[in-house]
């Protein structure tokens, strides 16, 4: 009796600070299996866990011959998996979020510490724009806002949509938001009117910030991790006056558009295994000083060549801490 021949599928990883997630793709790029998990400072131990998880659900008879990373720790994870591709965010966002709505024009992403706008025409990126310095305007600003109000983050879009009056909430910065918070409780708006009013503050400021003066167009696609809030999606609506589609993998796009550039990429170097083996990197802490914010940032190193960074909140301290 012939032996039944194995089929190719393709693992795409997308590390950032805050989660880690996976897929595991077919040739079709159809999702075979796919997991989530916190990053907790510890990129190599997240992704250890997720390809666990993955292995679990992974139907049998196939075999990864790809493998692609995204993401903040994408070159150290690359390195330990023997990656056949490492991309940035915004092309892997893009790739992953094409395959699923093959006319996207704008993908909006706001996610826990930072947020995006890309924008697409004829299925390339021809412009973008990243935040990865002010929290004013992502997850992490939601999240100790709805712990200040005691509102579980759960509770918090449905009691936002509930809002009559939303109050007008400063937008541009965490620092100003947080007293105009405490104010407008002062002055009577309800628990609801404040919510809702920090939700539409959120998509202010994206807009007047992130997205000024880029050109949002139809179709317009939300992903990251605040776009599972329903009353965030309503304001960006609103705002906009075109509809925003919210698909439920979102959070996985980078990792499927990694997954997906794995497969043209040149083949793996080496057999790829899910029990990844422990690899020894040496860290080094630093203060990067080309500005104000002082970050301080930590470099990994395999052979002292400089393969990844922590901390810094920019390119720039990459190599110059
Ligand atoms: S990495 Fe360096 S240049 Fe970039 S924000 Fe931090 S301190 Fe400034």
């Amino acid at each position: 009796m012939s032996k039944a021949k194995n089929k190719n599928a393709y693992l795409g990883i997308d590390i950032g600070s805050i989660s880690t997630k996976g897929v595991v793709i077919d040739s079709e790029n159809k999702v075979l299996a796919s997991s989530y998990n916190w990053t907790n400072g510890n990129p190599l131990g997240a992704v250890k866990d997720l390809l666990l998880a993955l292995k679990k659900d992974l139907p049998s008879g196939y075999v990864v011959q790809g493998v692609g990373t995204t993401g903040s720790a994408r070159r150290l994870v690359g390195v330990a998996l023997g990656a056949n591709v490492v991309k940035n965010e915004i092309t892997a966002h893009a790739i992953g979020t094409l395959s699923v709505v093959p006319d996207v024009r704008t993908i909006l992403e706001i996610g826990g510490q930072d947020s995006k706008i890309v924008l697409v025409n004829n299925g390339v990126v021809s412009d973008y724009a990243m935040n990865t310095l002010c929290a004013a305007g992502t997850g992490s600003f939601l999240s100790s806002q709805a712990k200040r109000l005691d509102v579980p983050l759960e509770d918090f879009a449905n009691l936002a949509l509930t809002s009559k009056n939303p109050a007008k909430i400063a937008a541009r910065c965490t620092v100003f938001a947080e007293s105009d918070l405490v104010h407008k409780a002062q002055i009577g708006y309800s628990k609801a009117d404040i919510v809702a009013g920090l939700c539409r503050s959120i998509v202010l400021n994206y807009l007047n910030n992130l997205a000024k003066g880029k050109q949002i167009k139809a179709p317009v696609v939300f992903q990251g991790g605040v776009s599972k809030n329903k009353a965030v999606v309503k304001e960006f609506e609103r705002e906009l006056g075109l509809p925003v589609y919210v698909d439920k993998n979102g959070h996985l796009m980078g990792a499927l558009g990694v997954a997906i550039l794995s497969k043209s990429a040149p083949a793996l170097l080496k057999e790829f295994s899910f029990d990844v083996a422990d690899v020894k990197f040496e860290t080094r802490g630093t203060e990067c000083e080309l500005c104000p914010n002082s970050c301080e940032v930590i470099q990994v190193f395999r052979d002292e060549v400089l393969i990844d960074s922590w901390g810094n909140k920019c390119e720039r301290g990459v190599k110059n801490a």
